[in-house]
């Protein structure tokens, strides 16, 4: 298949790197919320109104994205998808405040998982525009322009434990790909063997 790995809160772990520097700049406010009392997937709705500017600030700084640690397990399990013979993609919708973000996610990447992935890193805004077999992301509700090819499975995380459909973790996706796979070979005879192959670093060069 071709999955599509969002990368924060899955792959990346945001949450911790929230808590983590929240606790070091504004424990005077309140302390952070911990996983038990994250209820909206967005943080804005679950701190008080008041302490929003404080929120933006944490990942809006520069170094929050890049010195996020990985997710437990999301390493191995990115690359055993690829060992798996699946093609695995990065599929991430950066801030709209993009100047750190964007670049960090680039490097995060290539710290974590290597130079050669950089390759399969898909930075969008919209999600449903991009092709797939199956989008693994922690948001509950994806929206965008098109109606998704690619089938939903959530990654699990507390601030998304009401929504339906097939969910994994770091130590289920194994089981959950293959059961995710047949229903969509049986209910649609789809072809989910990966066709595109990853551009070579020089194809995929805009420069000549
Ligand atoms: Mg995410």
């Amino acid at each position: 298949m071709l999955i599509l790995l969002d990368q924060d809160g899955v792959l990346a772990d945001f949450e911790r790197g929230f808590r983590d520097a929240w606790n070091l700049r504004y424990a005077d406010q309140m302390p952070a919320l911990g996983p038990a009392d994250r209820k909206s997937f967005h943080l804005r709705e679950d701190y008080p109104a008041r302490l929003y500017d404080a929120v933006r600030s944490i990942y809006e700084a520069p170094g929050f994205y890049r010195n996020l640690l990985p997710m437990p397990g999301a390493l191995e399990g990115a690359r055993g998808l690829l060992e798996e013979g699946h093609d695995v993609r990065i599929c991430t919708s950066p801030l709209t405040f993009w100047r750190h973000c964007v670049p960090e996610k680039y490097e995060w990447v290539e710290r974590h998982l290597g130079a050669d992935f950089l390759q399969r890193l898909i930075v969008t805004k919209d999600k449903t525009l991009v092709r797939g077999h199956v989008l693994v992301d922690d948001k509950p509700r994806i929206d965008g322009a098109e109606m998704p090819l690619w089938r939903h499975v959530i990654f699990d995380a507390p601030y998304n434990a009401n929504a339906a459909g097939p969910r994994m973790t770091w130590r289920t996706w194994r089981e959950t790909m293959v059961r995710v796979e047949n229903q969509m070979s049986a209910k649609s005879h789809m072809d989910t063997r990966p066709r595109i192959s990853v551009p070579s670093d020089r194809s995929a060069d805009e420069g000549r």
